[in-house]
């Protein structure tokens, strides 16, 4: 839930655990059960609160019960969050001067592009969802790991192919790695 003061001219939400809202009186506040209604109605994110942290501490149940539909692992550090699908590598991370957040996403093959990026290796998805929970559900219709594909036919053939191409790239990849590293070592 997301709260507001009942009696501030300010329209700002909160996220319950706050210490605007924890050092104050539960009476002053009302609230909205989505972020989305609040935006709408005007309401702007808690410079304090509104943390990719914060906000992972308040939706953690519903994101931990999709990342366990869609077989995800999910992990949080510092102020971002990181999920491995399976196919790809993606981040959601605070904006750099609103309490938005981005999404970025690596492929199994890095571009050119991605090396400068503002985070090393993975492009930026522009997309803005709401909620972060809403991102799992966007990175599970990127993915295709929202629909149920079944044994045996052509979709569930070429699914296979493609997961064992992939899986080929990414071990080519990984001893072009090794070798690298092993000169790098050499060369020091
Ligand atoms: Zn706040």
């Amino acid at each position: 839930m997301y709260f507001y003061n009942i009696c501030s001219s300010q329209k700002i939400i909160h996220l319950s655990d706050c210490r605007y809202i924890t050092n104050s009186t539960k009476k002053q506040f009302g609230h909205f059960y989505g972020l989305k209604e609040a935006l709408k109605k005007g309401y702007r994110p808690c410079r304090h609160c509104f943390t990719v942290a914060g906000r992972f501490a308040e939706e953690k149940e519903r994101i931990d019960k999709y990342c366990k539909r869609y077989n995800y692992i999910i992990s949080q550090s510092n102020n971002s969050l990181e999920i491995t699908t399976g196919r790809g590598e993606w981040k959601i991370v605070q904006a750099e001067h609103s309490q938005r957040t981005e999404l970025y996403h690596k492929n199994t093959q890095t571009r050119d592009s991605d090396r400068c990026s503002r985070i090393e290796g993975y492009h930026n998805q522009r997309v803005t969802e709401y909620e972060l929970v809403d991102y799992i559900h966007y990175i599970a219709r990127h993915d295709g790991s929202n629909q149920k594909v079944s044994k045996g036919t052509k979709r569930y053939k070429n699914m296979q192919k493609k997961l064992a191409a992939q899986a080929k790239r990414q071990s080519v990849s990984n001893v072009l790695y090794l070798i690298d590293r092993l000169q790098m070592s050499r060369a020091v």
